[in-house]
Protein backbone atom coordinates (compact mmCIF):
# COMPACT_ATOMS: atom_id res chain seq x y z
CA UNK A 1 0.00 0.00 0.00
CA UNK A 2 1.27 3.62 -0.98
CA UNK A 3 2.28 5.34 2.65
CA UNK A 4 -0.19 8.05 3.16
CA UNK A 5 0.94 11.71 1.76
CA UNK A 6 1.99 14.06 5.28
CA UNK A 7 2.22 17.15 5.33
CA UNK A 8 5.69 18.91 5.88
CA UNK A 9 6.71 22.19 6.75
CA UNK A 10 9.89 23.98 7.39
CA UNK A 11 10.52 25.67 10.89
CA UNK A 12 11.01 29.49 10.50
CA UNK A 13 13.59 29.39 13.34
CA UNK A 14 16.04 26.36 12.72
CA UNK A 15 14.86 25.33 9.18
CA UNK A 16 14.02 21.79 10.31
CA UNK A 17 11.26 19.88 8.39
CA UNK A 18 8.59 18.21 10.66
CA UNK A 19 5.61 16.76 9.65
CA UNK A 20 2.84 19.46 9.74
CA UNK A 21 0.68 18.51 13.11
CA UNK A 22 3.59 18.65 15.06
CA UNK A 23 4.64 22.16 14.69
CA UNK A 24 2.93 25.59 15.57
CA UNK A 25 1.44 28.06 13.04
CA UNK A 26 2.00 31.74 13.97
CA UNK A 27 -0.56 33.00 11.35
CA UNK A 28 -0.98 37.12 10.21
CA UNK A 29 -4.56 37.99 9.40
CA UNK A 30 -6.25 40.68 7.23
CA UNK A 31 -6.03 42.98 9.90
CA UNK A 32 -2.41 42.76 10.09
CA UNK A 33 -2.67 41.17 13.90
CA UNK A 34 0.19 38.38 13.97
CA UNK A 35 -1.37 35.40 15.87
CA UNK A 36 -0.34 31.69 17.47
CA UNK A 37 -3.00 29.73 15.15
CA UNK A 38 -3.48 26.48 17.49
CA UNK A 39 -6.31 25.77 15.56
CA UNK A 40 -4.43 25.74 12.13
CA UNK A 41 -7.69 27.14 11.28
CA UNK A 42 -7.21 31.17 10.92
CA UNK A 43 -7.72 32.66 7.58
CA UNK A 44 -4.39 34.58 6.62
CA UNK A 45 -0.83 34.39 5.45
CA UNK A 46 0.89 31.50 7.77
CA UNK A 47 3.87 29.79 8.86
CA UNK A 48 5.68 27.63 10.96
CA UNK A 49 7.40 26.68 13.95
CA UNK A 50 8.49 23.89 16.35
CA UNK A 51 6.94 24.05 19.37
CA UNK A 52 10.39 25.03 21.27
CA UNK A 53 11.06 28.59 22.64
CA UNK A 54 14.35 28.65 21.12
CA UNK A 55 12.92 28.03 17.45
CA UNK A 56 10.39 31.47 18.21
CA UNK A 57 13.45 33.57 19.35
CA UNK A 58 15.77 32.55 16.29
CA UNK A 59 12.70 32.85 14.05
CA UNK A 60 12.40 36.71 15.53
CA UNK A 61 16.11 37.67 16.26
CA UNK A 62 16.83 36.56 12.62
CA UNK A 63 13.64 38.07 10.82
CA UNK A 64 12.32 34.98 8.82
CA UNK A 65 9.14 34.99 10.66
CA UNK A 66 8.97 38.77 9.68
CA UNK A 67 9.97 38.10 6.17
CA UNK A 68 7.57 34.81 5.73
CA UNK A 69 4.95 37.04 7.37
CA UNK A 70 5.55 40.02 5.27
CA UNK A 71 5.24 42.17 8.28
CA UNK A 72 7.10 43.65 11.10
CA UNK A 73 6.22 43.00 14.46
CA UNK A 74 5.98 45.72 17.24
CA UNK A 75 7.20 45.48 20.19
CA UNK A 76 4.20 45.92 21.85
CA UNK A 77 2.75 42.88 19.71
CA UNK A 78 5.59 40.60 20.39
CA UNK A 79 5.14 40.91 24.36
CA UNK A 80 1.64 39.59 23.96
CA UNK A 81 3.17 37.13 21.23
CA UNK A 82 6.45 36.00 23.77
CA UNK A 83 3.96 35.21 26.49
CA UNK A 84 1.45 33.49 24.26
CA UNK A 85 4.12 31.31 23.06
CA UNK A 86 5.48 30.17 26.15
CA UNK A 87 2.27 29.21 27.79
CA UNK A 88 1.72 27.19 24.50
CA UNK A 89 5.46 25.33 24.39
CA UNK A 90 5.14 24.51 28.66
CA UNK A 91 2.43 22.26 27.18
CA UNK A 92 4.33 20.56 25.29
ZN1 LIG B 1 12.51 24.66 14.84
Amino acid sequence: MRPRHIPIRTCAGCREVRPKREMVRVVRDFSGTVAIDQTGKINGRGTYLCPKTECWEQALQTGSLARALKISIAPADRAGLDRAWEQLASTV
